[in-house]
């Protein structure tokens, strides 16, 4: 936990410094209060950081959360690659569990990092395109109105928070390598409902977690990674 508020620490003024000297060069970023488009996007996060929300979680967040793995353990068979899962995540898990009926993120102060850094060059209408379903004039269209400069291509968001959200990422999983033997990343609302109802957290072997998983329906590379390398 002192790894994972440190890293909150560093990625804060690191985005606020990124994002002065992008608004000050006349650029615009479409990230808005409510505007909830990418919260339908599957959120890969570290174990450390689905751990601190667990222990804060109400009843209320923890009946949304539990519908939500629910939902997954009946869909996960079926996706056969990462571009089927997040394809299927989005179309029909519903969004973040920890998102209210108004658009707000309710647990804003412990969101994970890659919710941090995923900032939009593209009005919101564009975070929850499926792009395979575009036709090529439409996508070569949305290609070209992307800054090359600023964006992970071919996506319309930020590269340069989202790589040293990833990089932070990393030293919160080697950290944790070191401590357990173990480290994981992966759907972040899984590890949340997994360390709240298994105490994952409190697991000394690999072995053992591996056990939990298959009890619980959800062992699945697409879902939960055992490497200290982010992956996504
Ligand atoms: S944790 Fe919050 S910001 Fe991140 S996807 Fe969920 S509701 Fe959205």
């Amino acid at each position: 936990m002192r790894n994972l508020l440190k890293a909150h620490q560093q990625f804060a003024p690191f985005a606020d410094a990124w994002l002065g000297s992008y608004l000050d060069s006349g650029k615009q970023l479409y990230c808005r209060d409510n505007c909830s488009g990418c919260c339908h996007l599957a959120v890969h996060a570290t174990f450390p950081e689905a751990v601190a929300v667990a222990e804060q979680l109400s009843a209320q967040q923890t009946a949304e959360l539990a519908g939500y793995v629910d939902r997954i353990k009946k869909a996960h068979k079926n996706w056969g690659t990462l571009k089927s899962y997040l394809k299927e995540h989005r179309q029909k898990l519903g969004p973040c569990p920890f998102l209210n009926q108004k658009g707000s993120c309710t647990i804003y102060p412990l969101r994970p990092l890659a919710c941090r850094a995923l900032l939009s060059t593209r009005p919101a209408a564009w975070c929850t395109v499926d792009f395979s379903e575009l036709n090529s004039w439409d996508k070569q269209a949305y290609e070209s109105s992307l800054d090359r400069q600023v964006v992970a291509w071919p996506t319309h968001y930020v590269a340069e928070t989202q790589d040293f959200g990833q990089k932070l990422e990393k030293t919160l999983l080697e950290a944790m390598q070191r401590e357990k033997g173990w480290a994981l990343s992966g759907n972040f609302a899984i590890m949340v409902w997994l360390e709240q109802t298994c105490h994952l957290s409190k697991v000394t072997s690999k072995e053992e977690c591996h056990e939990i998983l298959a009890t619980n329906d959800l062992s699945s590379n697409l879902l939960l990674d055992f490497s200290t390398h982010n992956q996504r």
